[in-house]
């Protein structure tokens, strides 16, 4: 029988401490879980809102990039030109006809010609009360990026229809020289109603914005023409001097809450009171455009909160797997613990003497060096200390002579309690001398210790019989030797050793 190793006896001699271990390491578990549930549930959400966003980028061009090439086309066209070099009513009456038929087949909301002073000389729309024909848009950047000779693009509110529109204008050149402006204007209602779709739909909330954060389609009406960036006082002048909104840019009322990554921030708007979202914005700069994803945060929660759950489940089980094991080591090592020590004497039991000899002898087998003597004692007419002190005051004086043994023995010996009142001792030594010089040593501090009880000073002695094990001798045979010097010496009159 082995001693416990030093973990079951950490575990057992320390349960509380051992315990707070497990319970801290349960509790790092769980924070673990929860940090890692977060990360999880933003990668999870990141990758839905990028995903979307590129269907998203899709939808924003069809909706504005394809009409770009009906003012392509149109720069190009003979008529157009000859009314910008030879402007008359006949060719202007005769564009708007041009004109008003391009706009219905290529579903444009308005087409029109503008001359190099801005003032619109041709225009689908021409049989409209709020017709452009003859109005003046030089103010506008899209008409000054075209005579600059670039695509002008640009979201506003009309200044003549007060609706909200895409811009897209061209130049028309003449001999290398640019006489006017084709301009498609386009509605945003498509746009407009798939966000609403994917409002009522997922509570997907998509908002639009241009390049300066201003909203030009969001599925809550309020949103629309208020700015979700912060905006330099320049850029607001700009804006308001275009007249592009007609009129002054306010800010959204949006509270923007935890940043959860670099891209990805939780944000709450007035207008939609109760609920928070998961923020991303995306910059589009090749359509003038932002978008803003947002994603319910309760989605965010919901994985968060499921895999910290699983987790701590997972970790729980782990837990009580470790304290099952841990109550089994520290019950083992108890188990162990009084399997080879004797309680009261605190010396070692047969059990674990059976271990410790096999060991010695084949140690001493195979090295000479390695040898060791037995010394066995029995206490002397114990049965009358017995008698005459009682059965405590005997126990007492057996607790009393294990501490002097103990306290002779070094760390390679070994004492055994092995009978009622017999001890064997196992003392590595040379030879029978010194083995024999312990045990007289441990008889006289037996003799001269006062043993006192209730009954006065307890008068005790030993006998000893001692023997030198010699390479290949057993056990059993090494024993019968010292036991033969241990009846000797108390034939010879008991308080002494015998070799
Ligand atoms: P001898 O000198 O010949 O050994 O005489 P003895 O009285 O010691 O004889 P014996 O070995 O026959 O008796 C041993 C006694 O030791 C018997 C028993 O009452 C006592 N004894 C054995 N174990 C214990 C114990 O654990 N506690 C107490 N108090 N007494 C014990
Ligand atoms: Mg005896
Ligand atoms: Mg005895």
């Amino acid at each position: 029988m082995r001693p416990p190793n030093r973990f079951l006896i950490a575990i057992k001699d320390r349960p509380v401490v051992s315990l707070t271990i497990l319970v801290s390491i349960l509790l790092v578990g769980v924070l673990f879980a929860f940090v890692l549930g977060q990360r999880t549930a933003l990668d999870d959400l990141e990758l839905t809102l990028d995903r979307s966003a590129i269907s998203r980028k899709n939808l924003l061009q069809r909706e504005l990039q394809n009409p770009l090439l009906v003012p392509e086309v149109l720069a190009t066209a003979p008529t157009v030109r000859a009314l910008l070099v030879r402007p008359s009513l006949v060719a202007a009456s005769e564009q708007n006809a041009v004109l008003e038929e391009t706009a219905i087949n290529t579903r444009v909301e308005v087409l029109y010609v503008m001359d190099l002073n801005g003032d619109t000389l041709a225009a689908s729309n021409w049989r409209a009360s709020d017709s452009f024909v003859g109005k003046s848009y030089k103010f506008r950047p899209y008409f000054q990026q075209a005579i600059a000779g670039q695509t002008g693009r640009y979201i506003a509110k009309g200044v003549t229809s007060g609706k909200i529109g895409y811009y897209l204008a061209r130049p028309v050149s003449v001999d290398g020289h640019i006489r006017g402006v084709v301009v498609a204007k386009n509605s945003l209602n498509a746009l407009q109603s798939r966000v609403d779709d994917f409002w009522r739909g997922d509570r997907e909330l998509n908002l639009v914005s241009d390049l300066n954060g201003v909203l030009v389609a969001a599925p809550v009406s309020a949103f629309v023409f208020k700015s979700i960036e912060p905006m330099t006082e320049a850029t607001r002048t700009a804006i308001e001097v275009s007249r592009q909104y007609g009129n002054e840019i306010r800010v959204l009322p949006m509270t923007p809450g935890k940043a959860l990554s670099q891209s990805i921030r939780l944000v709450e708007f007035s207008a939609i009171p109760g609920q928070s979202f998961l923020q991303k914005s995306y910059v589009f700069p090749d359509l003038g455009m932002r978008l803003y994803l947002h994603l319910p945060a309760s989605r965010y929660w919901e994985i968060v909160a499921e895999f910290t759950a699983m987790f701590s489940l997972l970790a729980l089980v782990v837990f009580l797997v470790c304290v099952g094991l841990f109550q089994r080591g520290s019950y083992t090592a108890k188990l162990i613990e009084t399997a080879i020590h004797d309680p009261l004497t605190g010396l070692h039991t047969r059990l674990y003497m059976s271990d410790w000899c096999a060991a010695a002898i084949r140690v001493h087998n195979r090295d000479p060096g390695a040898g060791f003597g037995l010394a066995v004692f029995d206490l002397d007419l114990f049965k009358q200390v017995n008698d005459k002190y009682g059965h405590l005051a005997g126990d007492e004086v057996l607790r009393r002579v294990g501490e002097i043994v103990r306290n002779a023995l070094r760390g390679e010996d070994l004492a055994v309690r092995f009978g009622g009142e017999e001890l064997a001792l196992f003392v590595r030594c040379a030879d029978l001398t010194q083995a024999l010089a312990l045990a007289e040593r441990i008889r006289r501090s037996v003799e001269q210790f006062k043993f006192r009880s209730q009954g006065g000073c307890i008068p005790v002695t030993l006998s000893g019989g001692v023997a030198y094990h010699t390479a290949g001798e057993t056990l059993d045979a090494l024993f019968a030797r010292a036991d033969q010097k241990l009846y000797e010496a108390k034939e010879r009159g008991r308080n002494q050793i015998r070799s």
